[in-house]
């Protein structure tokens, strides 16, 4: 240690404490659910980002040394290898290490924040911003303890490019050539999607050389060896090419070719296809229609998922601050700073990209806004030493004011991190309904459920899948949709029917890698091909002929329905999918059904809220002023030996509506006779089976499992 600046001690010294204070923050979590047994499994908290068990099934298959072929399973993913080589060299349970993975990873966004300001001679701003950055509300929702995702590193690794970059373009030294095109190695690797901002990096560095710096050769050594990094090639192929390179770049007497070695590497860029997936992007961006056709065949309509997920679109100025900075006042000090951050220190230009991505979210959506957040808060802490350092010389009172300012941009953040007590994705109910199936389903088995489960039962339940987290465009949620909303006599049908297709489907693409373009077999959507299959053109008269006896395909498999206790806050949004006319894209009109969970009960009167009241003495129901008769009240009720008991009290056998009572949950459900009759309400909220169709495998409040018969 003794040959160590002092300079270089104090940045480890200040990264040591910005890490530790960025991980401490984030055990705040652990803390206020310690000792909470439905948030824990196998000893160990469970994750609370649903993609998260997409990484875990590909680490878990990893480890085991094999999969299903066809499965989903996110195998060869870089963050199912990272998690895998973790549980091989690591002491902890795989479930530590998927829960504090992104707590321990997302903190060394402290690393380059520190390292920038050393350049910038500014520790203390290195310090502070850290401390911001890595607890600032967006950032900290994306990377707490339990959010196993990509976004872990997705900030970590730009942040270390910019750094590199500043400093090559700094320093002039060969060796941030190397460490440049690593990291867009590594970043790429983790998180292939990462292109635009390599892109937009690369944009503004020729853009500073042209302006600025045309005569200085270095710059074109950076840009061509960014240039081979980024290709659109397998990592093995790129990462010798870039050790060739740079073993090139290093060597003065071949200074006098780099205009040649910097064309070269532009039209391998662009012929490698570079360029394809930015261009791609750009166009994917565009969403305008809610309800998509497939270009040929049917022509068939699907509702567009992109309608439901709610992160896509406008959000108010205040959440877009407070999501950045922690507070408005703090964002727009924020702004100041980073400008006049910018105009002493004209590198910090070079950040921009961070700040531009960021900032699309104000328009693209929530997801964006973590980007900005580290640039954002050097731009704060900036504005913190400098203004302190024009106020008063004396050390003491400047490093006071730099506490007291610093707590006060903290604050808020903290007070954020207090309040998100967000839950795991499953309870430990749920999770043992899985493992129980686990042991009585084979892998090669399909559980049916909505895609939200699919990446969880997937990790627990070890099966297949038709719809998970990656797989629910419309035309795939139309048959779950279908199944899950429609009598059991048509859903099992469809369900065995959707299977196989799925399985076939697989073949076929298979057979097709191996065939010429002009001999593949072309794939039209499974519910298309059943259509023709069955000798209709028109998809209605197919799902009509579901209600008769039909010739169902060979059975090459199990079939399970996943139904849990949860999913009776989204079947409204389930329906969606399959109450359309796929030939027209028309919409059905919307199945009546309320969930309530706050009522209030009186002498003869139970208030279920939103103007919906129940009159005890006639049995009727009042929404806002029109009275309506009910068909049938039922109740439901556990014994001691946790058996689903129901009483039906039928009243009118032409009256639209029902009403269930779910005293187990203390949950009222109004429904039309559609949505009573549909699989997901006889299944789950009554166990009223037809027991030639299914089999009962797994019940309790909370989940029930059940096994299709045909
Ligand atoms: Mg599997």
């Amino acid at each position: 240690m003794n040959s160590l600046t002092k300079d270089t001690k104090l940045t480890i010294f200040y990264i040591l404490i910005a890490f530790a204070f960025s991980v401490a923050m984030r055990m705040v979590w652990v803390y206020q659910f310690s000792g909470y047994a439905q948030f824990m499994h196998n000893g160990q908290f469970m994750i609370n980002t649903n993609d998260g068990y997409f990484w875990a099934e590909g680490a878990r298959d990893i480890l085991a040394g094999f999969h299903q072929e066809n499965d989903s399973s996110s195998i060869l993913t870089a963050p199912a290898k990272l998690t895998a080589f973790f549980a091989t060299v690591l002491p902890f349970s795989f479930e530590s290490i998927i829960f504090y993975m992104s707590a321990f990873l997302s903190s060394l966004i402290v690393v380059p924040i520190i390292l920038i300001a050393k350049n910038l001679k500014n520790l203390e701003m290195g310090l502070i911003a850290a401390l911001l950055a890595s607890i600032a509300w967006s950032y900290y929702n994306r990377t707490m303890v339990g959010y196993y995702d990509t976004d872990m590193l997705n900030i970590v690794l730009p942040m270390f490019l910019l750094w590199s970059i500043i400093w090559a373009i700094n320093t002039n030294e060969d060796k941030y050539l190397l460490i440049t095109a690593i990291d867009i190695l590594v970043y790429r690797w983790w998180y292939p999607q990462s292109y635009s901002l390599e892109f937009s990096f690369f944009g503004l560095i020729l853009l500073y050389t042209l302006i600025f710096d045309r005569k200085n050769l270095y710059n074109y050594k950076l840009l061509a060896i960014m240039m081979f990094a980024m290709m659109n090639l397998s990592g093995l192929v790129r990462l010798p090419i870039v050790l060739g390179v740079f073993y090139v770049l290093k060597q003065p007497r071949y200074d006098r070719y780099i205009y040649y070695i910097f064309g070269i590497s532009l039209v391998a860029f662009f012929i490698s296809g570079g360029f394809n997936p930015i261009w791609g992007q750009l166009k994917g961006y565009v969403f305008t229609t809610s309800v998509s056709s497939a270009d040929s065949g049917l022509k068939l309509h699907f509702f567009s998922v992109m309608q439901t997920i709610r992160e896509a679109g406008h959000i108010p100025f205040e959440t877009f601050a407070n999501r950045i900075s922690g507070h408005t006042i703090t964002f727009l000090l924020s702004l100041v700073g980073y400008a006049w951050l910018c105009y002493k220190h004209r590198i910090m230009i070079f950040a921009l990209p961070m700040v531009g991505l960021g900032f699309l979210a104000y328009v693209g959506g929530l997801r964006f806004t973590i980007y900005a957040v580290p640039v954002m808060a050097m731009g704060v802490a900036f504005l913190i030493t400098e203004s302190t350092r024009y106020i008063t010389d004396k050390k003491s009172i400047r490093y006071l004011s730099y506490v007291v300012f610093t707590l006060a941009i903290l604050f808020p953040n903290y007070k954020h991190i207090e309040a998100y007590r967000v839950p795991t994705v499953f309870n430990a109910n749920e999770v043992k309904v899985l493992e129980k199936l686990k042991s009585k389903a084979q892998r090669e088995d399909y559980v049916i459920s909505w895609w939200d489960y699919g990446y969880p039962i997937r990790y627990y339940a070890d099966v297949k899948t038709l719809s998970d987290g990656g797989k629910h465009s419309g035309s795939v949620n139309f048959p779950v949709s279908f199944i899950l909303t429609h009598p059991q006599q048509e859903s099992v049908k469809l369900a065995r029917l959707d299977v196989e297709y799925t399985e076939k489907a697989f073949k076929i693409q298979k057979q097709n890698e191996e065939l010429n373009e002009s001999k593949k077999i072309k794939l039209f959507t499974n519910i298309e091909e059943m259509t023709k299959d069955y000798g209709f053109r028109d998809t209605n008269d197919f799902l009509l002929s579901l209600q008769m006896d039909m010739k169902l395909p060979k059975k090459t498999r199990d079939i399970y329905l996943y139904l849990p206790h949860r999913m009776l806050e989204i079947y409204p949004t389930i329906v969606i999918f399959s109450n359309l006319d796929l030939m027209n894209g028309s919409k059905k009109s919307n199945p009546f059904y309320y969930v309530s969970k706050n009522f209030k009960e009186t002498k003869d009167s139970i208030n279920l809220g939103s103007g919906v009241v129940f009159s005890k003495n006639n049995s009727t129901i009042k929404i806002r002023n029109q009275v309506v008769k009910l068909r049938r009240i039922v109740q439901t009720y556990y014994d001691k030996k946790m058996v689903l008991h129901s009483k039906v009290q039928k009243l009118n056998n032409n009256a639209p509506l029902s009403l269930i009572y779910m005293s187990a949950f203390k949950t009222f459900l109004l429904v039309d006779e559609a949505t009573y009759n549909s699989l997901y309400v006889q299944l789950m909220v009554l166990e009223n089976y037809n027991k030639n169709l299914f089999e009962k495998v797994i019940v309790s409040p909370y989940a029930k499992v059940y096994k299709l018969k045909i």
